[in-house]
């Protein structure tokens, strides 16, 4: 018998189809898997219309509908896994969160799309649905993100490519899975766990902070003083996760009026490679001494996801940096792994 597959939709390219120049989901075909009649030979498929959007429309709110369906069928005997099509633009995002919200898996749930539409003769949807689906059906118990012929752990992915078709890069894990002439699963896929009640709680209001050279220290003082309030700041600084620390220009007086606000503040690398060492210089370090987090080797959108999720769900902020510093899904190398 042929494993049971529920295939959630959400849009994305994979669904757009030509407006003149530019890509439209009202273009695109209304019956995705009628062009993918192949995917029949791999899984029995159920389809799920959740939503038809541009991912860059997404919204909390959308990974919690995204997240409710995924819970539902995990919940069920009859199917092996969950394919949720989607659009790249955001999809590392949407892949991060879902890992957070839902915890440990029995299953897996693999995220696709599409860098051109599936209606295209020479489209990267096709393989990537046949992929994704397979995925859906092996040992592979996690958030994944199946594109160009490899399946990746999906709070460690970033889209890294804008035109090119394998879209996605996961610098800091090796692929779960590679599709080439053989299909080989990776020796580091997380164990399967039991499934957890659903828990909602999100905290949307965090703020992403590139560090640059010109960066006004005041600016990052006004936003947290802003009377719609910043919850939690990611800060995505230089290297090992060294910061401005010269008198005008340091950023320590920024991360103070954080601390002062009980805003938690995660230090994440620019670097797509290596992690942040915030005792490495005297910049980091002193981000340290103000109460910053190390955010090891967490990507922006993985950090970004477990802040919003871990400020829903903690209140004393000693669980939430416990939250923050500890390995929920795969998403940061542990600390002793790294340094030592
Ligand atoms: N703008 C599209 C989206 O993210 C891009 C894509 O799917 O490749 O929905």
């Amino acid at each position: 018998m042929k494993p049971r597959v529920l295939v959630v939709q959400t849009g994305g390219t994979l669904a757009m189809g030509a407006h003149g120049a530019t890509l439209s989901l009202s273009a695109g075909p209304r019956d995705l898997l009628s062009l993918v009649p192949q995917l029949a030979e791999i899984a029995d498929l159920e389809v799920q219309p959740l939503f038809n959007l541009d991912s860059g429309d997404l919204q909390p709110a959308h990974w919690l509908a995204i997240a409710r369906a995924v819970h539902a069928a995990l919940g069920r005997d009859d199917l092996a896994g969950v394919v949720v099509t989607h659009g790249t633009d955001t999809m590392a995002y949407s892949a991060s969160a879902l890992a957070f919200l839902l915890g440990p898996l029995p299953k897996p749930v693999i995220f696709t799309g599409a860098q051109r539409p599936l209606a295209d003769v020479r489209t990267d949807a096709r393989s990537n649905l046949v992929d994704a689906t397979l995925g859906a059906t092996l040992a592979v118990p996690e958030v994944a993100i199946a594109f160009g012929s490899q399946i990746l752990r999906g709070c460690r992915t970033m889209k890294a490519d804008a035109w090119a078709l394998d879209a996605f890069a996961s610098p800091a894990c090796r692929p779960l899975v590679e599709l080439g002439i053989d299909v080989s699963v990776a020796p580091h896929v997380r164990r399967s766990g039991a499934l957890r009640p659903l828990d909602e709680r999100i905290e949307p209001r965090v703020l992403a902070v590139r560090v640059f050279p010109g960066l006004d220290p005041r600016i990052v003082i006004g936003a947290l003083r802003t009377g719609e309030g910043v919850r939690g700041l990611v800060l995505e600084a230089y290297g090992t996760g060294n910061l401005p620390n010269a008198a005008g220009s340091s950023l320590i007086p920024a991360l103070e009026e954080a601390a002062a606000r009980a805003v938690p503040v995660v230090v994440v690398s620019q670097c797509p490679r290596g992690h942040v060492e915030l005792a490495r210089y005297e910049g980091g370090a002193a981000a340290a001494r103000a109460g910053a987090i190390d955010g090891g080797d967490m990507t922006v959108e993985a950090a970004l996801a477990k802040l919003m999720i871990g400020l829903g769900r903690f209140d004393r902020r000693a669980d939430l940096r416990a939250f923050l510093c500890a390995d929920v899904a795969g998403e940061r190398t542990a600390l002793a792994a790294v340094t030592g």
